[in-house]
């Protein structure tokens, strides 16, 4: 009727130009043959909305109450404030199914397995999911070395990183038919043999030409990371060489390869004893410490050579520093904060960090727009939590309902996934949501409410799945006692200071300002879960945001902001384009001239400008304007309170030495960071976004 659309049009107004550009590019349906298209914005969140509401009637959901949770969905999407990741808004209620943008896919050390695990089953795997949006993560570390033998044809192996350029191929070749250009992360772990080519693979010469469809990490152990710090040597090894190799012996190789610290495994076999016949099967027998493991491996012919741990990390600094690339991955932080540890060793995350999975594992993702829980209260801004309570719980609901409204491109994919039921609640809009309460982003405070903003949301994730649990039983995997509550090793505030060495002390303001989130009972949820269960067995994750975060109009997950104007080159002229929430304040001022504007537009950012206001050039400070330690203890205070991973870009200016990209990597691991990343500014040619005018 002539209401509704009344509504629709209203609704759109909310989307910004450049939302409506991105859902136009890629996101509204079209019809195929005419190519004209079939939906508006709120068509396709009605979509999205009525989609995933549907999944509820299987569940015994009346008719009426089926269509009053759509309502819900619909009007948390159309009102910006909760945005599913891209594949759920591309696929929902369409032929192609994909609703997930993370996996992580396993590759043996064989051309293809019975069990579709080999290199070109992986490889066939991943041209499925690419086609549809989704992002692919691969250990790369079980094939054996360049060079080694391959007994079939009696030829030589090519090694791990030319079957990386095989899948950089193919990911090029389905880019220009699929919905996206696909994404990669590309893992081996620090003690592989051919790990020093996987560190060059992206740098030097080899920099914007070499797998660009890839963002590579090494798998850093503790015992690497602690042999760096005291300048030790490491054991580099051929993987097809130890015997005690083999997906059975999981935690052996673990232990045997010096994967693991051994309170870990200590932990892993001790709940193994005392379980009998649990997930786990492990032979007493077997376990060994790592130096008789290198013994072993030694006279097995497994231990290739042994490098200089500190000359090793030197090399994967200098790389990062020159092109981004490797990051690293806490494979021990990870796997120890993992709540389901018991079904095995996470070797692998999606592309952009945020989800470390288990072999075949999807997980789809969803954001809130933390910038529309600020709100004015008496005349004072304050953080509407109660409203943000009520979001988290219908997003874990919705996350919760998209594994079963998903349509998996291969079985293996859609088992792994059921088995968990991962979900990945995370936020957008940070940094306005600092802005809007007069918070800097690279101030003490800004990191407190990063962490108490963290500590929230999981608690209310987790209480979520608790209540879906009720409702729909646990995920298939639960089991009361072996399941690990994250909360039992997130590191407090201080401490991260501490570690850090920032002197600074939290605000009585910020303090006031997040007190709801001391109050919350992490005891009687703990309970709650014992008696219930959980749905889902992880629930938040903090995403990039990329292209949700522009359909939302917000700035990107926790990142600070960008620029603050730049100048856009369009076919019929030049445009600046300035952020709304700048220009308001730049309004505030009575500063905002079309002179000024173009002025700062020309560097995007205004901290060096002694003619504008002090208090706008601290709370207006971008990406390379905020200190690194800034930069990586928001990330920590975030990967607290998340049981996945936390994806943040580490920016640092052009002029950064690679002694940065040291600290902040030791940092990261210091603080319980699950996998780090930077990029130094103008390193790489191909730069989505360039600060400003280039000149
Ligand atoms: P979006 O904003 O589009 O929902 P994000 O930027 O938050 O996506 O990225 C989330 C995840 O989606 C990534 O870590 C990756 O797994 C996947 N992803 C992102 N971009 C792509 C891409 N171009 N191709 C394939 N997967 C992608």
């Amino acid at each position: 009727g002539k209401g509704k659309w009344k509504d629709f049009n209203e609704k759109d107004l909310l989307l910004s130009y450049n939302a409506l550009k991105v859902l136009e590019a890629r996101y509204l349906l079209k019809d195929p043959n005419t190519l004209r298209y079939i939906e508006t914005p709120q068509m396709l969140f009605r979509r999205v909305a009525r989609f995933l509401a549907s999944v509820e009637r299987k569940y015994g959901k009346s008719e009426a109450e089926v269509k009053q949770l759509e309502e819900k969905f619909y009007e948390m999407i159309s009102s910006l404030k909760f945005v599913p990741n891209s594949p759920t808004l591309m696929n929902s209620e369409t032929r192609l199914g994909i609703l997930s943008a993370c996996f992580v896919i396993p590759v043996k050390d064989a051309m293809t397995t019975p069990e579709g695990d080999g290199i070109y089953d992986a490889l066939r795997a991943t041209a499925l999911v690419h086609q549809q949006g989704g992002g692919t993560g691969f250990d790369f570390s079980e094939l054996r070395p360049k060079g080694d033998v391959v007994a079939s044809t009696a030829g030589v192996a090519s090694g791990p990183v030319s079957f990386m350029k095989v899948f950089d191929a193919s990911t090029d070749v389905i880019k220009q038919g699929g919905k996206r250009r696909g994404a990669n992360m590309g893992v081996m772990h620090a003690w592989h043999a051919d790990i020093e080519d996987f560190i060059r693979a992206k740098t030097g010469q080899l920099k914007d030409v070499q797998l660009q469809n890839f963002n590579i990490s090494v798998g850093a152990y503790d015992y690497f990371m602690e042999a760096v710090v005291k300048g030790e040597s490491v054991p580099l090894i051929n993987p097809r060489k130890t015997k005690i190799a083999g997906r059975d012996h999981e935690y052996y190789i673990t232990k045997a390869r010096g994967y693991m610290n051994e309170e870990w495994i200590q932990e892993v076999i001790l709940s193994e004893l005392e379980e009998k016949g649990g997930v786990v099967s492990l032979d007493e027998s077997k376990v060994i410490t790592v130096d008789e493991a290198l013994v072993i491996a030694s006279k097995e012919g497994a231990v290739v050579r042994y490098v200089n741990a500190k000359s090793l990390f030197d090399e994967i600094v200098k790389g990062a520093w020159d092109s981004g690339d490797p990051g690293l991955l806490f494979i021990d932080t990870i796997n120890r904060r993992h709540p389901v540890w018991y079904l095995g060793k996470i070797n692998a995350t999606n592309p952009c960090g945020e989800e470390p999975l288990l072999p075949w594992e999807s997980c789809n993702l969803g954001s809130i727009n933390l910038e529309k829980f600020v709100i004015e209260r008496n005349g004072k801004v304050e953080i509407d939590w109660d409203g943000l309570a009520e979001i988290i719980s219908y997003g874990v609901r919705f996350l919760d309902n998209v594994i079963d409204a998903n349509r998996y491109p291969l079985k293996q994919i859609e088992d792994a996934t059921k088995r968990t039921r991962k979900v990945g609640l995370g936020v957008m809009g940070l940094a306005r949501m600092f802005i809007k309460l007069g918070i800097a982003y690279d101030s003490v405070d800004a990191i407190y409410l990063s962490y108490q903003l963290a500590k929230f949301i999981f608690y209310h994730a987790y209480k979520a799945s608790i209540e879906v649990a009720k409702e729909k039983g646990p995920f298939p995997t639960y089991d009361s006692k072996l399941y690990r509550d994250i909360w039992e090793s997130a590191l407090d505030f201080n401490s991260l200071l501490q570690i850090a060495e920032v002197a600074d002390k939290p605000s009585d303001y910020v303090k006031k300002l997040t007190s709801v989130v001391d109050k919350l009972d992490f005891d009687l949820l703990k309970g709650e879960r014992l008696k219930y269960g959980l749905r889902n067995s992880t629930v938040v994750s903090i995403a990039p945001t990329g292209t949700i975060s522009i359909i939302a109009g917000t700035s990107s997950s926790i990142e600070p902001l960008f620029a603050l104007a730049f100048v856009r080159n369009v076919a019929v002229g030049k445009f600046i384009e300035i952020d709304p929430l700048f220009l308001e304040y730049l309004r505030k001022y009575e500063l905002d001239d079309p002179e000024v504007i173009q002025k700062i537009a020309e560097s995007g950012i205004i901290g060096d400008n002694v003619f504008m206001p002090r208090s706008l050039r601290k709370l207006f400070r971008t990406a390379h304007e905020v200190p690194p330690i800034y930069h990586v203890l928001h990330q920590a205070a975030w990967q607290q309170w998340n049981d996945s991973g936390t994806s943040k870009t580490i920016n640092l200016r052009s002029e950064e030495p690679p002694e940065t990209v040291e600290k902040v990597y030791l940092l990261a691991w210091k603080l319980g960071i699950k996998g780090i990343t930077v990029y130094r500014d103008k390193s790489k040619q191909q730069q989505v976004i360039y600060f400003g005018v280039k000149k």
